[in-house]
């Protein structure tokens, strides 16, 4: 830290991304990315567009927030165009934190966010098996954050588990983060016309593969999402480039190809659980496209470590109560394949 660094941020603690390697060619399974290029035509629309990068981007980011409002059957009014849905949660943390819920086990910025805006929070610890209780979510009078399907553990809520948090919290906006939910999980859309406090985070990250452009929306009533533009207008007016608008469109427009890719993730999901179960791994059943798993004798972080060195990239935390597992995302069969070639190989060295 300088000496210029202020001390309103002198106790941050910032968010550790997951490696991302630029000289070694390893089968990565760390980040939750998509192993399948973008959508047909996406490429060639952000390249189109670029030819106009002269030019400011559309503040409103009507077009492609026209397209994805109508693919929910909602008004563009009820979205928000984010660079990443993490700007969306930043900016919702912004707009309607004064205090703040959200579980011990989770996705690791809503700590650092909350502690950039200076938001208080309690972090609620999820049950024994790493379940989440929607009874534990009731009346809490505080601003409430939920992965859907949570992350890392891949467990989704069912729609009406979701929607009893949201009915019991009427005085505050729960934030139901759904960065995963394409994978197999039931969204919290249809929730939006009856429930005023509810607010969607999506993402075009993970089941679109485009991870790198940059696209997430907010969703929500068209009043939170007023709110949320104040913020946004306040921080950045052209969040979403024009490339990566471009892109969102034609991604869009071709979302056959982007749900059979969840499904063909969804069919590598079950191989690679019944794969790791065989080898004496225990994990939940996910509905996200990346396992939760740990063997009992083999700390996570060996387990990270000597898949490293074989060139097989996966992700561990430290967190006491997660230290024994790893997070695996779900790639290609082929890269599934070696993944579980490669974890037996170290189970019999650690194990000889
Ligand atoms: C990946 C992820 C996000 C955000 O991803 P963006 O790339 O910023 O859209 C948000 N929440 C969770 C739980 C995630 O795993």
């Amino acid at each position: 830290m300088s000496r210029f660094f202020t001390d309103r941020y002198a106790s941050l603690v910032p968010y550790t991304p997951g490696e991302q390697p630029q000289n070694r060619q390893y089968v990565k399974l760390n980040t939750n990315e998509s192993p399948f290029p973008p959508a047909p035509g996406v490429v060639e629309a952000a390249a189109r567009e670029s030819a106009n990068c002269r030019l400011y981007s559309d503040p409103e980011s009507r077009a492609v927030s026209e397209a994805f409002a109508a693919s929910l059957g909602l008004d563009a009014s009820q979205v928000l165009a984010v660079n990443g849905s993490d700007e969306a949660l930043n900016f919702a943390f912004m707009a309607f934190g004064k205090k703040l819920a959200f579980p011990d086990i989770s996705y690791g910025f809503y700590p650092v966010f909350a502690a950039l805006n200076h938001i208080p929070y309690t972090e609620i610890p999820l049950r024994e098996d790493l379940r989440l209780a929607p009874e534990d979510y009731f009346g809490l009078h505080r601003m409430i954050v939920i992965a859907n399907p949570n992350a890392p553990t891949g467990i989704a809520l069912r729609r009406d588990e979701v929607e009893a948090i949201v009915a019991a919290n009427r005085d505050v906006v729960v934030l139901i983060d759904e960065a995963y939910v394409d994978f197999g999980a039931e969204s919290a859309v249809p929730l939006l016309a009856h429930y005023d406090n509810l607010l969607i985070a999506q993402t075009f990250s993970k089941s679109r593969s485009l991870a790198g452009a940059r696209l997430g929306f907010a969703i929500g009533s068209e009043a939170l999402i007023r709110d949320l533009n104040t913020i946004k207008y306040s921080t950045n007016p052209y969040n979403v480039n024009r490339m990566t608008a471009a892109a969102g469109i034609a991604s869009l427009a071709a979302d056959e190809y982007n749900r059979a890719n969840a499904l063909t993730i969804r069919e590598n999901r079950r191989f690679t659980t019944d794969g790791l179960r065989a080898l004496g791994f225990e994990l939940p059943e996910s509905s996200a496209n990346f396992v939760f798993a740990r063997r009992p004798g083999l700390p996570g972080e060996t387990l990270y470590r000597k898949l490293k060195e074989r060139g097989v990239l996966v992700r561990h935390f430290s967190k006491s109560r997660i230290e024994d597992y790893v997070r695996v995302t779900i790639g290609t069969r082929e890269q599934m394949e070696i993944f579980l070639r490669e974890t037996e190989d170290v189970i019999k060295e650690v194990m000889a």
